[in-house]
């Protein structure tokens, strides 16, 4: 009976979202319901094969307009139907993945530049448009928006923002956070609230960053407008070979507290330094962009600080190498994605960035080498590439390789991480810089607040009474 109940209200859902959206822009179709389970994260591919937690979507639909995301989520409310919002579905912890099944949105459809303010610096436009392909309209007229994130190719401006993303340049141009001005998200009730795209404001608190990195629990963000910047006269790299980790790190720290303002500062630890430099000690990879005569001069700067940490120059060839291919190691076949790492080898590679002061980088870089490797089958190497006057990201890289079977792999994947979170707090730092929560770190989010996480909670039950949006995700309450 109970059955039957369940195949009448989809048959109703299903032919209310065909009349907001077109036959043509709703799926229940088989293939497609498998194709949305997942992301690219290792438990996005690993968990549905396992029958873990997670449900096959009900719908896929494709919106064009803010109007339709309204509807949608309208609709879904009514049907108490959970709601996950899909941009390039790139994301490497799970956050897209549909726990409880229900409609997937795929935003891709919404991918329109609305308009590229050339006098103000600023450009608006629909959040379903894929990084690369902003970045390319931007550079024909002259401008950057100087968010490039290794999966610029393959993942959308709503998931950035959803995700908190972070690009190779965020040292000077800063992560997603601080190059949106004002938003428009679509509420799960499907009311329609913007955010003003001003410089800044004191009118309260900034809403803009209650949706940012909130991966798609509080809403559906529709429309942004970002900072753009007109295209560098010129971008130059250099690249210096440390005595060991810790002369890097106070090279990093003294050109930082210089006011220094590297576009990448790129520094890999001893192991990382051997495995892809073939170098004995740390690699340090620095670009500066913009005006020519300010770029020689923070260079100099900048050579400066590294002899007296006793570097060796390498010159330009590394940086320009890695600036020119830095897309190839990520998209070919079979490398990258973790699933044909998991399907062929039983290996799995796997990330826990993080960030702290320059206190905790070097303490915690040394103690989650030490304890991560305790765990069979694991190796460790790192690197150190976005930066503030603070401190900066650490980004150890894992390989686990040898286990006997897939559900040995997950043991080990969920070994590793609640061994590097229990690190990671308690020396100070956070669980993640810009790779975001999904799957892989919900089960620690109250340990990451502490007592305000029944704050943001409250947030949640308040705007999203019925828990439809993406529910199970950024540690809140499953249903
Ligand atoms: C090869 C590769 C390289 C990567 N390099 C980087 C990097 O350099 N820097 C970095 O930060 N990340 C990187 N990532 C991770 C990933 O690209 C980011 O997490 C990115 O932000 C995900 O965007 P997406 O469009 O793929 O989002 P998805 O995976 O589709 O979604 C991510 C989250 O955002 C939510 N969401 C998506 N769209 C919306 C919307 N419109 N409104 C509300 N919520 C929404 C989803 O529900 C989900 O919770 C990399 C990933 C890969 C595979």
């Amino acid at each position: 009976m109970a059955e039957k109940h369940r195949s009448l209200r989809e048959s109703i859902l299903y032919n209310d979202l065909v009349a907001i959206l077109g036959v043509e822009n709703v799926s229940r179709d088989e293939v497609e319901r498998q194709a949305y389970i997942g992301d690219v994260s290792f438990l996005g591919m690993v968990m549905p094969r396992h029958n873990m937690e997670v449900d096959r979507p009900d719908f896929i639909v494709w919106p064009t307009s803010t109007e339709q995301v309204s509807e949608v989520l309208k609709a879904a409310n009514t049907h108490k139907i959970p709601v996950t919002p899909y941009c390039g579905g790139a994301g490497v912890q799970g956050a897209a993945v549909p726990m409880f099944g229900g409609i997937v949105m795929d935003v891709k459809k919404m991918d329109k530049i609305l308009e590229i303010d050339e006098t103000n610096l600023m450009v608006t436009c629909q959040t379903g448009l894929i990084g690369q392909a902003l970045e390319w309209a931007l550079n024909a007229k002259g401008y950057t928006y100087a968010h490039i994130p290794q999966s610029t190719y393959c993942s959308g401006i709503g998931g950035f923002l959803a995700g908190h993303s972070a690009g190779v340049l965020s040292t000077k141009y800063g992560k997603i956070a601080s190059m949106v001005l004002g938003m428009e998200v679509v509420l799960p009730d499907g009311r329609v609230m913007r955010t003003r795209a001003v410089p800044q404001s004191a009118a309260g608190p900034n809403l803009n960053h209650l949706f940012i990195g909130s991966e798609g629990t509080l809403g559906v963000i529709t429309e942004a407008t970002m900072i753009i910047h007109p295209l560098p006269e010129l971008r130059e790299f250099r690249s210096f070979l440390y005595p060991n980790l810790h002369s890097a790190f106070e090279a990093a720290r003294k050109i930082m507290r210089r006011g220094l303002l590297p576009g990448t500062l790129r520094i890999s630890d001893e192991e990382e330094s051997k495995e892809l430099y073939k170098q004995e000690g740390a690699f340090m990879t620095i670009s500066y962009d913009g005006f020519e005569e300010l770029v020689k001069l923070q260079h100099r700067e900048t050579m400066k600080i590294a002899l007296e940490e006793n570097a060796v120059d390498i010159g330009s060839a590394p940086g320009d190498r890695w600036w020119n291919r830095r897309f190839s190691s990520v998209y070919p076949k079979d490398n990258g994605n973790p699933l044909d790492m998991g399907r062929h080898t039983l290996n799995v590679g796997n990330v826990i960035e993080s960030a702290g002061s320059f206190t905790y980088l070097e303490a915690a870089h040394r103690e989650l080498r030490r304890t991560l490797l305790k765990i069979p089958g694991q190796t460790f190497m790192a690197h150190f590439s976005h930066w503030y006057k603070t401190g900066g990201m650490m980004y150890p890289y894992c390989v686990n390789s040898g286990a006997a079977s897939e559900e040995e792999m997950v043991d080990r994947y969920f070994r590793m991480h609640r061994a590097a979170v229990e690190v990671i707090h308690r020396l100070g730092g956070t669980m993640t810089h810009h790779h975001g929560v999904g799957l892989s770190l919900r089960g620690f989010m109250r340990e990451e607040f502490g007592e305000s996480f029944e704050m943001l909670q409250s947030i949640k039950r308040t705007l999203d009474p019925n828990n439809i949006m993406n529910p199970g995700k950024l540690g809140f309450d499953w249903r």
